[in-house]
C-alpha cells in the first residue's frame, strides 16, 4: 500500500469502519489495526518509535542480521517476563466528553491548557494524552517535546507558534518482507502468505507469548485479553481474495491509499535488510523490487507458479510507479530493518512566506528547488521518519511532487507546458 500524506485529514474513517469490521469484539476494545496519528506528536501506542525502550524488529551484529533484543538467554528470560509490552495506559484509556458543558460553558482560553481527563470509577482523572491529543497542542512547543522522532535527532524544537507544523499519519501492518513478529515468534503461529505477501496469526497455534508485541518495532500486534491470543491487521484478506480493495482503502475521504501488486526477489532480502549503513535501506529495498515489463520477470514470475493476472496487474500498478517510476513513495522507518510494505508519499508542506515576496506563491517548483530549507515541515523530520535520516531521497520527492503540481495547474488552466518543470526533477518531459 502506498499512502499520500498530502491528502489526508485525519477524520478517522479509516480507523472507524476497520474498527467495526475487524475488532468490535470484546477484548479487543483498545486495539485499533489501523490508526492514525499526529505528528507531531507521541503516536499510538504512545512513544512506540522509541526503540530504546520498545525492541522490535532487528539489528546489525557483527555483520550478522539479529532480532533487537539480546541474546538467546535474553530472547528465553523474555518469554517468562516479557519486559517490553507496552501497557494499557501507552495506548491510551478511551475518555467522552461532558457533552452538557462542552454545549453551555463559556469561552475560554484558545489553546488547551490542561491535559485530557478520563472517568475512572466514575471521578474524572488527569491523563497524560490521548489518541490525537496532540492535535489540540496545535504542534506547539508540548507536541514537539512530546515527539520520540525529533527527541531523538535533537533538530531545533520550533517554539515560535508561527513556525509550528502539523500533519497526519495513517498506519496499519506494514505486511513487512522481513517480518520479525514472524522471527520471534515461539510458536510459529505468525506466517507471510507466499501467494500474496501478506502476514497473519494462526490462531489455531497462537499461544499466547506476546513475543510479536514486542517484538514488532511498529507495535502492529494486539493481545486479545479475552481470547489470550495475538491479533493483527489481515489486510482484508477476505476482500482481497475476492477482488476487493480492504476497508480502509474503500472507505478513505480523502481517497489516499493505492493498493497493488509489486514483484519482488526474495532471494535479495536479507542481503538488503542487512546492508551496514541504514541510510542504505531505502536503496537496498528498492533494489528487491523486479520490473514485471522485463520478459525474464515476467517468465520466472509464472513458473514460480504467480498468476498471469498478478504480473499484469503489477504492470499497472500505481503502487509500483508511485514507489519504482516517480520514486515519491518512500518506507516508514526503514531502519527498523523489516522491509516495510506500507510506503507514504511525504505531505508537500508549504514553503514559508519568505518566498512568497519574491514572487513566488510557495507552490511553484521554483520556490521549493531553491528553497527546501524553508519548507514548514523540517526536510530532517521527514528523512528521519522515512529514510533513516538522509534527506536526499526526501528532497527528491517532494521537488517532483512540486513540479507535478505546477504542470498539473498549466494543464488545467490551459496554460502552455513547461519542459524545464521535467527537466528540473530529472523526469522524463512526457
Ligand atoms: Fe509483523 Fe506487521 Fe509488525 Fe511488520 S509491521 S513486524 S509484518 S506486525
Ligand atoms: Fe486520512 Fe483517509 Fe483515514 Fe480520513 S479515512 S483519516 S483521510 S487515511
Amino acid at each position: 500500500m502506498v499512502m499520500n500524506l498530502d491528502k489526508c485529514i485525519g477524520c478517522h474513517t479509516c480507523s472507524v469502519t476497520c474498527k467495526q469490521t475487524w475488532t468490535n469484539r470484546a477484548g479487543t476494545e483498545y486495539a485499533w489495526f489501523n490508526n492514525v496519528e499526529t505528528r507531531p506528536g507521541q503516536g499510538y501506542p504512545r512513544r512506540y518509535e522509541d526503540q530504546d525502550t520498545w525492541r522490535g524488529g532487528w539489528q546489525l551484529k557483527h555483520g550478522r542480521l539479529v532480532p533487537r533484543g539480546g541474546g538467546r538467554a535474553r530472547r528465553l528470560a523474555r518469554l517468562f517476563a516479557n519486559p517490553e509490552l507496552p501497557t494499557l495506559d501507552d495506548y491510551y484509556q478511551p475518555w467522552t466528553y461532558d457533552y452538557d458543558n462542552l454545549l453551555s460553558a463559556p469561552l475560554g482560553e484558545d489553546v488547551p491548557t490542561a491535559p485530557p481527563r478520563s472517568l475512572v470509577d466514575g471521578r474524572p482523572t488527569a491523563v497524560t494524552g490521548g489518541p490525537n491529543w496532540d492535535d489540540d497542542l496545535g504542534g506547539g512547543p508540548d507536541a514537539l517535546a512530546g515527539d520520540p522522532v525529533l527527541s531523538r535527532i535533537g533538530t531545533q524544537v520550533r517554539l515560535s507558534y508561527e513556525q509550528t507544523f502539523m500533519f497526519h499519519l495513517p498506519r496499519i501492518c506494514e505486511h513487512c518482507l522481513n517480518p520479525s513478529c514472524v522471527a520471534v515468534c515461539p510458536s510459529g503461529a505468525l506466517y507471510k502468505r507466499v501467494e500474496d505477501g501478506i502476514v497473519l496469526v494462526d490462531q489455531d497455534r497462537c499461544r499466547g507469548w506476546r513475543m510479536c508485541v514486542s517484538g514488532c518495532p511498529y507495535k502492529k500486534v494486539y493481545f486479545n485479553h479475552r481470547t489470550g491470543k495475538a491479533e493483527k491487521c489481515t489486510l482484508c484478506y477476505p476482500r482481497i481474495e475476492a477482488g476487493e480493495p480492504t476497508v480502509c482503502s474503500e472507505t478513505c475521504v480523502g481517497r489516499l491509499r493505492y493498493l497493488g501488486v509489486l514483484l519482488y526477489d526474495p532471494d535479495k532480502v536479507g542481503e538488503a535488510a542487512s546492508v551496514p549503513d541504514e541510510r542504505d535501506l531505502y536503496a537496498a529495498q528498492l533494489d528487491c523490487f523486479l520490473d514485471p515489463h522485463d520478459p525474464a520477470v515476467a517468465r520466472a514470475a509464472e513458473e514460480s507458479g504467480i498468476p498471469h493476472d498478478w504480473v499484469t496487474a503489477a504492470r499497472d500498478s500505481p503502487v509500483r510507479k508511485l514507489i519504482c517510476d516517480y520514486r515519491v513513495a518512500l518506507p516508514l522507518h526503514p531502519e527498523y530493518r523489516t522491509m516495510p510494505m506500507v510506503w507514504y508519499v511525504p505531505p508537500l508542506s508549504p514553503v514559508v512566506d519568505a518566498l512568497t515576496a519574491d514572487g513566488f506563491d510557495g507552490e511553484e517548483p521554483a520556490a521549493l528547488f531553491g528553497a527546501i530549507d524553508t519548507l514548514r515541515i523540517p526536510l530532517e523530520y521527514l528523512a528521519e521518519l522515512f529514510t533513516a535520516g538522509d534527506t536526499g531521497p526526501v528532497e527528491a520527492a517532494l521537488c517532483r511532487l512540486a513540479a507535478m503540481r505546477a504542470h498539473m495547474r498549466r494543464v488545467n488552466l490551459r496554460e502552455p507546458r513547461d519542459p524545464a518543470l521535467a527537466r528540473g526533477v530529472g523526469m522524463d518531459e512526457d
